[in-house]
């Protein structure tokens, strides 16, 4: 089966984890600090906090700006649940903002509208979520100026968008949000195993986040309630968890990013080749923005009638295709019906959730395999 994502690692990568294995510190050693430093150094942002998977580096970042039991946090049904789930951990409810039919990302007029609806009947959310479908960024700058005019959060779901831009600047630089996280999952752009990144300009939110990461317990005089001098003395001022990552993935990481540019380059070929490739068929192909570079975490078509996705789909697994279909709307989750959300509630979500469907894309994806995908495509949607 060729795989819709797939990790690229190199012999320096695993060199990078043995050196980690014969060395002192396993975990909460050095490799840490040098990959969160790499991480501040390539997207400009001034503060990063690495974790053990995208999910915690969410849980933290809400945890940090204070959501609790009463708040709302909005996101869009076009995404993994992870993006909402982090809501109901800290004791918050999630709602969604439907999608914008050609960017398939957070629609910025239909957020507005909610926004102005919310003002007026006093439940704005106090963090709103954009998801940077498949790589390519939100329109973070029109986002950003909601969050001023209605007083919100933004935490900048950027799981698809290690090594992409937008307006010009990387990804991750949280010039129009508060804590822009990543995702180091395998099928991701770069992997640690399992793993995740928070990001932020503001020192405040950095250090909360460290404490929040590591069972709420500091030795920062500067955090503590009562300051002892005592070189033994720590305290625990929050109830935090164990989100640490390892040096081993640190150092796995790390290595990783040496290649993230020549990874991101090679994706945006690939997803030109399948443009070109597919050009003549009946689908729907990714559409562009311009004020984005898209790291192309996953190139999805959109199938029309008188095709049927699912009829695709399966021709597609027979053939040895590894394809795949993001995103069931989070909305309809058997979890999230029970919070009260119903079908038709965010009709563009869930037409994207019946018409997409998700190509291989990965650095080692070659061109005989692509062509092979195009042709068994275009045979399957005769
Ligand atoms: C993969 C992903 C996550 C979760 O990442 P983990 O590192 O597996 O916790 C969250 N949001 C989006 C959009 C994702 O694609």
């Amino acid at each position: 089966m060729i795989p819709y994502g797939r990790q690229d690692i190199s012999e320096e990568d695993i060199k990078a984890v043995e050196r980690v294995l014969r060395s002192d510190f396993l975990t909460q050693g050095p490799a840490i600090p040098a990959f969160e430093k790499a991480f501040c150094d390539y997207t400009g942002a001034d503060h990063a906090v690495a974790v053990n998977s995208a999910t915690s580096a969410l849980h933290i970042a809400c945890l940090a700006l204070d959501l609790g039991p009463g708040d709302l946090l909005w996101t869009v049904p076009n995404t993994f649940v992870a993006s909402a789930n982090c809501a109901y951990y800290c004791g918050a409810t999630a709602d969604f903002v439907d999608i914008d039919p050609d960017t398939r990302n957070m629609d910025v007029g239909a957020l507005e509208a909610k926004l102005e609806a919310a003002a007026q009947s006093g439940n704005l959310p106090k963090i709103v979520i954009p998801v940077h479908f498949a790589g390519q960024s939100c329109g973070m700058k029109a986002i950003n100026e909601l969050a001023k005019r209605y007083g919100f959060r933004v935490i900048e779901d950027a799981s698809h968008a290690v090594g992409g831009s937008y307006l010009g600047d990387k990804v991750g630089n949280c010039q129009f949000s508060d804590v822009t996280i990543f995702s180091f999952h395998p099928v991701k752009i770069i992997t640690t195993g399992e793993g995740g990144l928070a990001l932020t300009n503001d020192p405040e939110l950095a250090k909360r986040m460290a404490l929040y990461r590591s069972h709420g317990v500091t030795r920062d005089t500067a955090l503590m309630e009562t300051a002892v001098a005592e070189p033994w003395y720590y305290e625990q001022v929050a109830l935090g968890l164990n989100y640490r990552t390892t040096d081993l993935q640190a150092a796995l990481g790390l290595s990783q990013m040496s290649r993230l540019d020549e990874f991101t380059l090679k994706r945006n070929e690939l997803a030109d080749a399948y443009d070109t490739l597919l050009s003549g068929l009946a689908l729907g192909l990714p559409k562009r923005s311009e004020s984005a570079y898209s790291a192309w975490h996953l190139y999805t078509v959109l199938i029309s009638e008188p095709a049927e996705r699912d009829v695709v789909f399966n021709k597609m697994r027979e053939k040895g295709i590894g394809v795949n279909v993001h995103y069931i709307p989070v909305h309809l989750q058997p979890f999230y019906k029970k919070q009260g959300f119903k079908e038709g509630m965010f009709p563009v979500s869930e037409a994207h959730g019946r018409n997409v469907l998700t190509l291989p894309l990965h650095p080692n994806l070659s061109e005989a395999q692509q062509k092979y995908i195009a042709e068994t495509l275009s045979e399957a949607l005769s």
